[in-house]
Order: C-alpha cells, then sequence, then structure tokens
C-alpha cells in the first residue's frame, strides 16, 4: 500500500513538474519564445544581447539584480553631479572597446594611472605610515616569463597537460624560476584581485596579470569620460529593456539534447512566472552549483560545474572622509611575505575625479556583512585621519557593493586534471553555452571572448 502511493505521489509529482514547462499551463502573454535566453546581464550578457540584437535575432535576457552591468557599478549623484566608478575603471583601448563604447553612445577618454591619485603607501593592520616604500613595476623577466606560456592569456587554450611549475603558488614559483623580487611582488599587486595574494597559483596570477592587463596599465587604457563606466549599460538596458527581464532568475529547465529540442525555463519576475522556450541558451551569470542547480544539470555537468567556487571581494564610495583629495592611500604589509596586506581589510582607498568622494576595495578570504566592512574601513579613515592630522570628521558611506562570487576557479588538482578542457567541452553540450569570466578576467577579454564564440551559438540556433 506504502509503495503504490509513493508511485501515485511520484507520478503526480512528474506531472506537476513536466506542467511547468506545458506552454498550455501559461497565459499567452507568459510564455516568451525566442532564439536566445541570455542568463545574466554583465559584461559578457549585456555585450551577447547588444551583438544578437545588431544581427536581428531574438532573446531574453534574465538578470536576478535590478540593473545591468554586474561587476561595472557607478555611483552617481544628481544633485552634486558626482559619478564615480567603483568596480570596472578601465579597458583595453582596442576595437572592441571602442566599437562597443560607440555603440552605446558613451565617450570614451585615456585612463591614467593617476586617475586613481598618486599612491600613498601604509599598513593599514599594523597602522603604520611606510614613507620609505614604493611599489615595484613589473620587469623583463616576468613579460619573458608570460610569454613563455602563450595560453596564459586564455584558458580556454590551456594543454590538458598544465606545466607542473604552473601549478606552484606564486611565491613557490617566483622563487623556483628565481624571479627578480621586483616582479615577484609586482606580480602580486593586479588590482581587485580577490584571496589571498600568497596562495594564488602562478597560474592566475598570469592569466590576470596576462598581456591586455600588462598593455593597460602600460597606457593603452581607456575609460569612460565622463567616469561613468556603466552608462553603456544603462544605455543599452534603455534599449533593450522589453527584451529584459529584471529581478528574475530561473527556478526549473528542461533542456534538450538534440538541437531541435531547444531549451524551456521557467523564471520567477516581478511580474508572474514566465515560461521561457529558447533554441539556444546562453549562460553568462557565474556558473557555480548555487547559480546552476536550477538548470537540469546531468551528472556530467554537475561533476565539472561543482568544482568552480568564487573569492569574495567588496567596494564602496564615501564622502566626508578628511582625506587628501589626489591621494590613493594603499594598503601594504610592512614586514609580510612580497609586502602583501593583511586579511581582510581595506586594499585601497583612491580619488575621485568627483571632489570629496573616494571610492574603496575591501578584501576577505571569509565573506563579510556591509557593516562590518564599512565599520572596518571607518576605522582606517580614522586612522588616516589622526596619522595625517587631519580634522577628525565621520565618513559617510554612500554605496556599497558584493563582488562575491569572484576569480572562479577549480581546484589546482583539477586544473591538473584537465578541468578547463572538460569545461570547453561543455560549450554547446545540451544547447547551452557559457560565457562569463571562467577563462579570462576582465571585460576587455570577455567581450572579445563573446564576439568570437557568437557565430558558433548562432550556427546551432539554425537547427
Ligand atoms: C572591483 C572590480 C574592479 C574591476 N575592474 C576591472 C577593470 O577595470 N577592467 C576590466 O576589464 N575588468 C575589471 N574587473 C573584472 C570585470 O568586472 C569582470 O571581468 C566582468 O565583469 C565579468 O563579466 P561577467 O559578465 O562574467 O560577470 P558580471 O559582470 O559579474 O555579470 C554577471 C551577471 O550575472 C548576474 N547574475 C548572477 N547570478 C544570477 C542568476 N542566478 N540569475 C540571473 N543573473 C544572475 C549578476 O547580477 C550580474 O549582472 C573588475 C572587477 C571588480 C570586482
Amino acid at each position: 500500500m506504502l509503495t503504490t502511493c509513493f508511485f501515485v505521489a511520484a507520478a503526480l509529482a512528474a506531472r506537476v513538474h513536466s506542467h511547468r514547462f506545458d506552454p498550455s499551463a501559461y497565459a499567452a502573454e507568459d510564455v516568451i519564445e525566442r532564439d536566445f535566453a541570455i542568463i545574466g546581464g554583465g559584461a559578457a550578457g549585456t555585450y551577447a544581447a547588444i551583438s544578437l540584437a545588431d544581427q536581428n535575432k531574438t532573446f531574453t535576457v534574465v538578470e536576478v539584480t535590478d540593473r545591468l552591468g554586474g561587476h561595472t557599478r557607478t555611483f552617481r549623484d544628481e544633485a552634486t553631479g558626482a559619478s564615480i566608478d567603483i568596480g570596472v575603471q578601465l579597458h583595453e583601448n582596442i576595437p572592441v572597446v571602442r566599437d562597443f563604447f560607440k555603440r552605446l553612445n558613451s565617450p570614451l577618454a585615456p585612463f591614467q594611472p593617476a586617475d586613481f591619485g598618486n599612491p600613498k603607501y601604509y599598513d593599514f593592520t599594523k597602522k603604520v605610515a611606510l614613507t620609505n616604500y614604493t611599489r615595484p613595476t613589473i620587469e623583463g623577466d616576468y613579460v619573458a616569463m608570460l610569454s613563455k606560456y602563450p595560453f596564459l592569456d586564455d584558458l580556454n587554450n590551456l594543454p590538458d597537460n598544465v606545466p607542473k611549475e604552473l601549478l606552484l603558488t606564486w611565491p613557490e614559483f617566483a622563487a623556483k624560476q628565481n624571479l627578480s623580487s621586483g616582479s615577484a611582488e609586482a606580480g602580486l599587486w593586479w588590482p581587485a584581485t580577490p584571496g589571498n595574494p600568497l596562495d594564488a597559483t602562478a597560474l592566475a596570477i598570469f592569466n590576470d596579470g596576462n598581456h591586455v592587463e600588462l598593455a593597460e596599465y602600460t597606457g593603452a587604457a581607456v575609460r569612460s569620460a565622463t567616469h561613468y563606466n556603466s552608462q553603456i549599460y544603462d544605455n543599452a538596458l534603455a534599449e533593450l529593456k522589453e527584451h529584459v527581464l529584471l529581478k528574475s532568475s530561473i527556478i526549473a529547465a528542461q533542456r534538450g539534447s538534440s538541437r531541435k529540442d531547444g531549451v524551456r525555463l521557467v523564471a520567477n519576475t516581478p511580474s508572474g512566472r514566465k515560461l521561457i522556450k529558447a533554441k539556444q541558451l546562453i549562460i553568462a551569470m557565474p556558473p557555480v552549483l548555487d547559480n546552476a542547480k536550477y538548470f537540469a544539470l546531468d551528472q556530467k555537468e554537475r561533476s565539472i560545474l561543482s568544482k568552480l567556487s568564487g573569492k569574495h571581494y567588496y567596494a564602496g564610495v564615501m564622502n566626508n572622509t578628511g582625506l587628501e583629495a589626489g591621494v590613493a592611500y594603499t594598503n601594504v604589509g610592512q614586514n609580510t611575505p612580497h609586502h602583501v596586506a593583511s586579511l581582510p581589510g581595506v586594499v585601497e582607498i583612491a580619488g575621485s575625479a568627483s571632489p570629496g568622494y573616494f571610492f574603496y576595495w575591501y578584501n576577505s578570504v571569509d565573506p563579510q556583512t556591509q557593516e562590518e566592512i564599512e565599520e572596518a574601513t571607518r576605522s582606517t579613515i580614522k586612522w588616516l585621519q589622526s596619522e595625517s592630522g587631519a580634522k577628525a570628521v565621520e565618513p559617510t558611506f554612500q554605496d556599497f557593493a558584493d563582488y562575491s562570487p569572484f576569480h572562479l576557479s577549480p581546484p589546482t588538482s583539477d586544473i591538473a586534471n584537465g578541468w578547463y578542457g572538460k569545461m570547453k567541452g561543455l560549450q554547446g553540450y545540451r544547447n547551452t553555452w557559457y560565457i562569463s569570466s571562467l577563462f579570462v578576467v576582465g571585460s576587455t577579454q570577455i567581450w572579445n571572448n563573446t564576439r568570437n564564440i557568437l557565430p558558433e551559438i548562432i550556427d546551432a540556433a539554425r537547427c
């Protein structure tokens, strides 16, 4: 009897579940039929959407927050005219960047490192000013080493047989390769790098600090002319708004194994549940299991994606700090290996082009709350005020961003076992494509890679 009840319940549950993918169970306006479903509206998703729009393809973007842009975030105060980029700051000055900004009517200007202010160094943990310290710059031996492994710029090209030395931690690698102390230290200085840099592999350091990053920091970088890097995303949203579901997420999926099956997705949206029928699915959100588990993963997909995890990184904007304009207050370890700053803590408090406003970046191995981060940042500012003889004022926190999960990667042992090749092998599998930051770190490279893979994705939708 019990067994019969179980089978009846299971059959009912299966019917209820398959019902979710049946268009006749929805009002006509709640069924969205498109060529492509794009999940995530950050750098990758927005670039894909605009490119598809320009090729007269149909699509829906499903974005969990109330805006497009992802890691690109600009604090704007219409009353004061302040505009401060707190996430993405700059891009390489290459055609894919210039074309995208032009397409979205957002003017560019050359980026100068001094845009962040002139660096002054402190150990924020020990509360010491390091007046004699100067940050080293990358030397020729770093560049030579990077060039020796040309696949490091884009891990799509990583061989399955990964050179073992690249899986050493950066300090181990630097010691083994006799890197100059300047390069060994500067390799750990790439901006907005989450986690403990001393634990990062050489592979991760070079993938982040690659030829694009080097070019950007040696003069070939651009930024929004009005310090409004989010303008491209705001303009994209204004143009595409009827094709974008904000504050929405996917709660169930059916993905066929043949191209003619396409995909069916159930989305929770502010205007109720929608059924999305698409020929191809484009994943442009971080595909960590917490996000990807709603996409009916099979065993093969689950075994690959379950290895991914991201790190924690935070940022914010404040004014009324009492700090000196034009200075980038930079955290450095006084006596730590390679002068790495202690964690958790403020990485940098940098000036902006809007008078009185500073943005800060904050790094922590473990997750922290906004309250904890703002309290720690306030305490650092109070110490800087006393250290510099500035007036003791209370900083006002104006904006906050949590960029976790950031810098996704599998464990080192899985990299050694060909994880990147397996991940690449998922492209197109069960009508699903992955374009978010996995193989490359910066938005410039994400746009390049998305542009390169889109013809294949479009071709898959032809069947
Ligand atoms: C502080 C900081 C500074 C940076 N500076 C630069 C820089 O100067 N230059 C540069 O090139 N790069 C920079 N980067 C890196 C850059 O941000 C990333 O390369 C890029 O944003 C990654 O693009 P993405 O589309 O993969 O991810 P994101 O931009 O993070 O977009 C992912 C999107 O998916 C959405 N999402 C997440 N989960 C779901 C879900 N379940 N359902 C639907 N949507 C979901 C998110 O809300 C987000 O909008 C910086 C990053 C940080 C954190």
